[in-house]
Formats: structure tokens, sequence, C-alpha cells
């Protein structure tokens, strides 16, 4: 199956993703899509209307009728797993966002960075607790995170990360040795060392989805699957959205398309995110001696210290996943030339792979928000979560629990997380220009620095 139809949805050009194919991916393959669930055909009407069925969207579900008796309804576009989702590359990991801890402490204070990390060592925990209590069959693998130094420089700002961490916030970490890491983890050809964090761990994130789609489904929470929310207007304090087929009334709104919210959605979340394209590649399984010969020892999840940075991980069947940035503009998404790329990076990680077939090529939007930290934010019935710059496998389950206190009145930590507004990105219209200037930036300092 191709993913022309899919992987071209760009959400600052189109205005719905509904009616879309799905996404063809390794984890597509893995499993069947639960059965969809009806559109909504008819005029409801609810407490608090949830706009888009990934993580988020339905964890909020969750939190709300489960612990605050809440009664919710979830719309979802297309179906379940159309977004970012399904197509991720399943690593579950502490941090959320583009800032380090110590830019933290630089921006506001120790308090604050100290705050933040709770809140993201919270999001691990609570995406174990919800696999665990409900048992979600998602193939969790081994626990670790790897962060790879890909320069001396990046080893020494890893040591001094370790250093930070170790005496801020109370936690061990482990700073490996290139020798180290190459007989122990990983024989990889561009790493000087790496960063070992017990916390993370790789899932099946399409099975993880479909796990959260029960436990709402469970709790009978009404939810609409390609039901596209077409507008959304506000009259005397009540929101009337209109979809494709019917017509929801809600006296709270939460927008949770994240990345996949199209453009002129609404002005709570109109241009507070950069939708940026990543890119996935998974080869066919390795052998045996194949594994040997790259010397690949761990499950654990990896990723680079670049700018523009690599991630990957070994799959449960002996695949290698390896993902980076892709296309800009989402009408390139499917040109070859984003899938050389990845490939030839592969390769100058691990020679071997050089001849190895691929299997799996596929695309998905993340959000980046303007100050590189996620915003969990309700105003006046209006709530909105978006901007996990790629690491929203966990930090969604903790922004959905957030939400919903948020929601129903409850005191959130005070943290710019959920207390701030998503800035709007200055000169909106030229926001890809500005990444393209960024991806040149990054590319040369990757390189030479
Ligand atoms: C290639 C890739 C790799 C990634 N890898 C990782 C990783 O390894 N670890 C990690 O932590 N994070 C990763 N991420 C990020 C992570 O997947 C996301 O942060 C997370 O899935 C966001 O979940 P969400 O529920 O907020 O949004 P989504 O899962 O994108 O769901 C949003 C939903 O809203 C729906 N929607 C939009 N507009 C409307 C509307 N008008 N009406 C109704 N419904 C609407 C969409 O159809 C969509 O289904 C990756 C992302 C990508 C794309």
């Amino acid at each position: 199956m191709s993913n022309q139809q899919s992987d071209r949805f760009d959400p600052l050009v189109a205005t719905s993703p509904k009616s879309l194919s799905h996404c063809h991916s390794y984890w597509s393959d893995t499993v069947e899509l639960c059965t969809a669930r009806a559109p909504l055909r008819a005029r409801l009407q609810t407490d608090v209307a949830i706009i888009g069925g990934g993580y988020t969207g339905l964890l909020t579900a969750y939190y709300l009728a489960k612990y605050h008796h809440v009664d919710v309804c979830v719309l979802e576009a297309n179906r379940i797993g159309f977004g970012a989702s399904a197509r991720n590359a399943g690593f579950v990991l502490r941090g959320s966002g583009r800032l380090g801890y110590s830019q933290m402490v630089q921006r506001w204070d120790l308090g604050i960075a100290k705050g933040i990390h709770h809140e993201f060592t919270q999001a691990v925990e609570r995406v174990e607790r919800l696999i665990a209590d409900h048992k979600i069959e998602c193939e969790p693998q081994v626990k670790g995170y790897l962060k790879i130094a890909h320069n001396r420089k990046a080893f020494k700002q890893l040591s001094d990360t370790a250093n930070f961490i170790d005496k801020h916030l109370g936690e061990s970490t482990q700073l490996i040795s290139e020798a180290q890491l190459k007989a122990e983890y990983l024989n990889h050809h561009q790493a000087v060392g790496a960063l070992r964090v017990e916390q993370g761990f790789g899932v099946n994130p399409l099975k993880l989805l479909q796990g959260y789609k029960r436990i709402v489904e469970k709790l009978s929470v009404p939810l609409y699957e390609h039901t596209c929310v077409e507008s959304w207007v506000e009259e005397e304090g009540t929101h009337r959205l209109i979809t494709s087929n019917g017509e929801l009334r809600a006296k709270k709104v939460v927008s949770l398309g994240n990345g996949y919210t199209p453009k002129h959605f609404h002005p709570t979340v109109d241009n507070r995110f950069l939708p940026i394209l990543s890119n996935i590649i998974v080869t066919e399984p390795l052998t045996a001696d194949e594994l040997a010969i790259l010397g690949i020892h761990t499950r654990e999840v990896v990723m680079d210290t670049r700018i523009l940075k690599y991630y990957y991980r070994l799959l449960p069947d002996n695949r290698l996943l390896f993902g980076g940035r892709g296309a800009i503009f989402g009408r390139n998404s499917q040109n070859p030339v984003y899938q050389e790329r990845l490939k030839f990076a592969l390769t100058q990680c691990f020679p071997a792979l050089k001849f190895k077939k691929l299997d799996y090529n596929w695309t998905g939007w993340i959000a980046a928000s303007f100050d590189d930290i996620p915003h969990v934010f309700e105003t006046n019935g209006v709530g909105y979560s978006l901007g996990y710059c790629g690491a929203g496998v966990s930090f969604s389950a903790q922004a959905a629990y957030r939400l919903s206190e948020q929601i129903v009145g409850l005191p959130v930590p005070s943290l710019p997380l959920y207390h701030q507004a998503a800035p709007r990105f200055p000169c909106a219209r030229l926001r890809r220009l500005g990444q393209w200037g960024y991806y040149q930036y990054g590319w040369v300092k990757d390189r030479y620095f």
C-alpha cells in the first residue's frame, strides 16, 4: 500500500485530515485496526467535547470520565490511529520539547527545571502504569535510553548533563565511554560515547493507541470516528462543533489535533505550532550473524546528540527502525531522496547495513512550539495541548491527566507547561522558511562543530 495520500497531508495547507487513507507502516502490519466507531450523525450535547483521537484525546477522555465523572465525547476526523500516535517510533522517554535542564535553569530557575523534570518522570511512570493496569499488549522492550554523542564536544556536553542530573535532580546516570558503548551496546561507527538513563523503553505505538481506545470504550465514552470538526462556533457560552453529518454542543472544548490540526482551525490553536515531518525507515529482519557483525547487543532506545537528530531501536523481530527529519513540505514527503538520506545516515552509523533491504518507509507530523516546550492550557472552557516536539508518547499521558484537572478546575503545578499559553509564531506565514534556515544551520553545525 502506498502512503502517497496519507503522507502528503500537510497541516499548513490542508483544511481537514478527513477521508485520507491510513498510513501504511511497520506498525500497521503488526496489528489489525480496531473496528471504526460510527460517525456522529445527529445533534448531541455533552459537557466536554474532545477534538482528536490520538493519545492525548483518548487519555483526556479517560481521565475526565474515570476520575472526574464528566460527560465527555471524542470526535476523530479520520480513524483512531491516523495521526502521529500511530506513526511514531514508540520511544517512551522522559522529556519533551527541545530544552535541556540547564537551559531551563537559565530561562527560569532551578525550581522550575526540577518541576518540569518531575512531570516528565511522572509521564513515563503513567504510561507504564496504564500498560500494566489495563494489560495493554504493546510489546514493551527492555528499559534504557542511550543518548549517543556524535562528536567529542557533544560527549563533553553529555558529561555536563550527567553532572547536572546527578547533582540537582538526584538521579544517577551512566556516562558510557566509546569502548564500553561499542563492546556492550552498539558498534556504532559515529559514536564517541553515550549517556544512559534507566527510564525509557520502546513499545509498539499502534498497539498502545488501540489499548487506550479500548479503555475509553470500556467506560462507554461516546467516540465518533470519521467525524471531522468542520467549524466551531461559540454562541452564548456554548460551543457548537459542526461535523460532516451532525453537530455536537458542548460547555467546554479541548482541541487535541496536535501536529494534525489543520490550517485555520480555530484562533485558540492557529499559528501556535510548527508541524515538522519526521521520516522512519525499517530494515528487513537482521539475522543473528548480521547482529553479531554489527555489534548490536541492545534493544534499548537510542537517539543522538545532533541538532538534526537520528533515533533508532532494534525491534522485537530484529528489524532496525531508524528515523530522522523528513521533507519540509507535505507534498514532497514521498520524494525518494528523503528515504535515501536516511539510509545513508543509517549506513554511516552501521556500514554493514549498506546493502540491507528496507521494508518500510513512512512519515508523520510532529508539532514543535515556538518556545520549545509543550503547552497544556485551558482558559474559559477552551483548552489544548500541543508542542511535544516529537516526544509525546509519554508526555501525552501526563498532559491528558493535567488537562483533565484544569478542565474540572483543580489546581495544577505552577509551571510554564501548564500556566502559559503556547506563544504564536511571529511571522507565522514564514515558519517554513525559518525551518529551512534551521535545517541549513543544523547541517553545518552537526558536521563541522
Ligand atoms: C515519525 C514520528 C516519530 C515519532 N516518534 C516518537 C517517539 O519515538 N517517542 C515520542 O515520545 N514521540 C514520538 N513522536 C511524537 C508523538 O507521536 C506525538 O507527540 C503524539 O503521538 C501526539 O499525540 P496526540 O494525541 O497529541 O496527536 P495525534 O496522535 O496526532 O492525534 C491527533 C488527531 O486529531 C485528529 N484531528 C485533527 N483535526 C481534527 C478535526 N478538525 N476534527 C476531528 N479530529 C481532528 C487527527 O485526525 C488525529 O488523529 C513521533 C512523531 C512522528 C510523526
